[in-house]
């Protein structure tokens, strides 16, 4: 059957290559430029981003993925859903309105509490979630997206505008005191805006519009699915043909419901489920557009050209209507362009591709598919692809013998420590002396400017290695000092000489490798830069050991190794997609094991292994996340098992989202664990205190994140309800987090006040 075959993009990283959102909009806060200077430039951005797309060759363009801010937030900005905090009469949400709502300030407004922010799916993207009040009315409050199709129109682009679509902006949305019926009930009067909204595009011209409802991909309860039908129904009759956008997953059982919604195209992500296309592809009625998310929107490594052309043949045997290929999702989550970095080796460049790179090569799988032999550039192309992914496959980077070895030897006794929980509580009760509810800080102090200037100094050649480890010295000596003088009980040596907790380790580590300029947004303005896992993970030497055993002489009190865990530096990472992430993972653990043991060696008697990321690595769907805990558990567990019952191991986790996992952390064994709690008032410890955890526990008493300093009568009072919920043997008191963002003016007084408090509480126990 002749069925057409076309390219489109679902969103391209609005960042800029050279982040020039991130400057532009950083220089508009400060208030070194206007609004009009701000404008200005988004527009060129946005201009920039269509051209470089129209000429690699994609048959529409998506209009809609550049934000200010963020595509949620677009959202509540069009529907007007404006907490009342902020003041809004009504009208237009305008830019200022707007980045208040992101950022709790702005130019000539009042201070107020921004919207939450949280992690997209399982992305490190942050969205910042909608609030829905009682009595809500929603109401066309923005015509960004109306604007922005007509300046992509008048540049003579073939554009299809996007934005998240009605089910997953509602399903992503807080209301109070709500248990999914009151938001759902919102959710004609959301679709009477979208639809008008729709409406208002198709008199444009605009003939496609597409829907992004990724919350399809995750366990939607039943009343939520089936109000998708009618509201579909509703959008399908404004005017524009509907793509219907998921990714992040498989829509699994979802799946038939999806396929015979009143939409004129679906798009799925082939690459979390490749099964599904061809299923969809099989199931959808003649005539829908099937949109092949066939490239790996997540992920940085250069397609296997050659299996995907396959795929999508068979695809297009099966297809009874117009077949679409695209990346599987937004290009948002992949550094812009491989062609604007100097950093990564050139071994390996080949074997990658960001952004612009996936373009190019749906641009060749279109070719392909043209000409049924080819023309010479596509063979030419396909054979460069064909070259890269062999020379990976069989590269010594890639493959080390001795790695696999060690993993194939492992045995359940490398995970376990002899004696049981209790026993070494003992045992390292008697061995440090600490007082009861000892008090310590997660690792980090401030990162002055000084710091990172003098570490910028030291990358350019301006200061010598010696010069260097002299100035990181003195700092930790500083950082020892500083302790003493507030009264800590456990010492840390205050990791000025780490620029990022996954950067310091993956930079020491082979197997690992980095870019110069592979810049992801992560919220707002702000960016990372991911270090790309390439290879089989091994640790040639020691990465902390200096640092630790210096800070030790510097003290009588015990002082903390610090690392980063495995699965942290896994799902802060681009993972390589050759081998499952399971095994990646349990490398990093026997790097990370290694690092124990050394530090233990040198005398080390309390060691760190933070997994500030093991939470979001979870899968999206129920069904997936057991297996997935059960290996990250196992993986934390080799890393940090190989020590005596008398060295005491930590492990931190910033969030205070636990009931869900509080068995997985249970399981990792770790003697004492700290977390997020301050913003949680109690809640989070009830869940504690029910499952009876059995280690010692170290609820964060004060929140890093504010500037506010803590009111010391708040901090005993926070104690106290912890007091009440943990055994008193087993309450740590510390921070919720590290300090690195902080200054010193902020640090003494409220580490001042955490002593204190914990001493009165001591005082009051004895
Ligand atoms: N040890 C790290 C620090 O103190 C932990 C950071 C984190 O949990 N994100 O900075
Ligand atoms: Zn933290």
């Amino acid at each position: 059957m002749a069925v057409s075959t076309l390219t489109h993009n679902l969103g391209f990283p609005r960042i800029g290559g050279q982040r020039e959102l991130k400057w532009a909009l950083e220089s508009y806060w400060r208030g070194d430029i206007d609004r009009s200077e701000l404008e200005h430039r988004g527009r060129q951005l946005r201009a920039h981003h269509w051209r470089l797309q129209a000429e690699a060759g994609l048959d529409l363009i998506p209009v809609g993925d550049f934000s200010w801010y963020d595509q949620v937030l677009d959202v509540t900005a069009m529907l007007g859903a404006i907490p009342q905090r902020f003041g809004w009469p009504g009208g237009t949400v305008d830019l200022d309105l707007y980045f208040q709502l992101a950022r709790g300030q702005a130019a000539g407004r009042q201070s107020v509490a921004a919207c939450a922010m949280t992690k997209w799916f399982d992305t490190n993207y942050h969205y910042l979630v909608p609030e829905l009040e009682p009595g809500q009315r929603l109401r066309l409050s923005s015509t960004r997206l109306l604007d922005e199709t007509a300046e992509a129109l008048a540049l003579g682009l073939a554009v299809k505008p996007v934005l998240v679509g009605p089910l997953t902006w509602l399903w992503l949305a807080r209301a109070a005191e709500d248990d999914g019926e009151a938001r759902l009930a919102l959710l004609p009067a959301v679709v009477e805006i979208y639809g008008q909204l729709l409406g208002r595009l198709a008199a444009l011209g605009v003939r496609w519009v597409q829907l992004d409802e990724p919350a399809l991909v995750t366990d939607l309860p039943a009343p939520w699915l089936d109000a998708l039908t009618a509201a579909y129904r509703r959008l399908s009759a404004s005017g524009p043909d509907i793509l219907l956008a998921t990714y992040f997953g498989r829509l699994g059982d979802h799946l038939d419901r999806v396929c015979a919604l009143p939409v004129a195209g679906v798009h799925l992500d082939g690459i979390r489920g490749e099964e599904a296309l061809e299923a969809a592809a099989a199931r959808l009625p003649a005539g829908r557009v099937l949109s092949a998310g066939v490239i790996d929107g997540r992920n940085v490594w250069r397609t296997d050209l050659d299996r995907t052309l396959d795929l999508v043949r068979r695809l297009r045997a099966r297809c009874r209507g117009d077949l679409w290929l695209a990346p599987s999702c937004s290009l948002l989550h992949v550094p812009v362009d491989l062609n604007l970095d100097d950093r990564v080796p050139d071994q390996v460049r080949p074997w990658l591709a960001f952004a612009t790179q996936k373009l190019e090569e749906l641009a060749i799988l279109k070719a392909a598919l043209a000409e049924e032999d080819g023309g010479a550039s596509v063979r030419e192309a396909l054979a460069a692809s064909r070259a890269a992914l062999a020379e990976r496959r069989v590269s010594p980077r890639v493959h080390r013998p001795e790695v696999a070895a060690r993993v194939a030897a492992l045995t359940p006794e490398d995970e376990r420590r002899a004696l049981g929980g209790s026993a070494r509580a003992a045992l390292q009760r008697a061995r440090f002396g600490l007082p009861r509810f000892p008090t310590t800080t997660i690792g980090s102090f401030p990162q002055t400017p000084e710091v990172r200037r003098t570490r910028r100094r030291w990358r350019a050649g301006e200061l010598t290695d010696a010069e260097y480890r002299e100035f990181l010295r003195a700092e930790i000596a500083a950082a020892i000092r500083e302790q003493e003088a507030l009264g800590l009980d456990v010492l840390v040596h205050g990791e000025a000489e780490r620029n990022d907790m996954v950067e310091y380790f993956g930079e020491q580590l082979e197997g690992f490798v980095f870019s110069g300029n592979g810049w992801v947004q992560s919220y707002g303005s702000r960016c990372v830069k991911p270090p790309i896992i390439v290879g089989d993970v091994a640790r040639p030497r020691p990465m902390t050991v200096d640092w630790i055993r210096y800070a030790q002489s510097l003290t009588d009190r015990p002082v903390k190794g610090m690392l980063t865990g495995p699965v942290t530096l896994l799902n802060w990472s681009f993972v390589r997609d050759d081998q499952p992430r399971a095994l990646t993972c349990l490398q990093l653990a026997l790097a990370i094991r290694d690092e124990v043991r050394d530090l233990e060696a040198a005398g080390t008697g309390i060691i760190q292994i933070d997994e500030a990321a093991l939470r979001e690595g979870l899968p999206l769907r129920r069904a997936e996340q057991a297996d997935y805990l059960d290996w990250a558990v196992r993986a934390f567990r080799l890393a940090a098992a190989g020590v005596a019952d008398d060295t005491q191991i930590h492990t931190h986790m910033c969030y205070s989202d636990f009931n869900d996992i509080i068995a997985a952390v249970a399981d990792m064994d770790a003697d004492v664990t700290t977390i997020e709690s301050a913003r949680s008032d109690g809640r989070l410890l009830d869940a504690f205190r029910a499952f009876d955890f059995p280690r010692a526990l170290g609820p964060g008493v004060y929140d890093i994140h504010s500037p506010n300093l803590p009111e010391p009568a708040e901090l005993l009072d926070r104690l106290r309800q912890a007091r009440r919920r943990i055994p008193a043997e087993r309450l740590w008191v510390n921070p919720d987090c590290g300090l690195k963002t902080r200054t010193w003016d902020e640090v003494r007084p409220a580490l001042a006040a955490m002593v204190a408090a914990a001493r009165a509480l001591r005082a009051a126990a004895d």
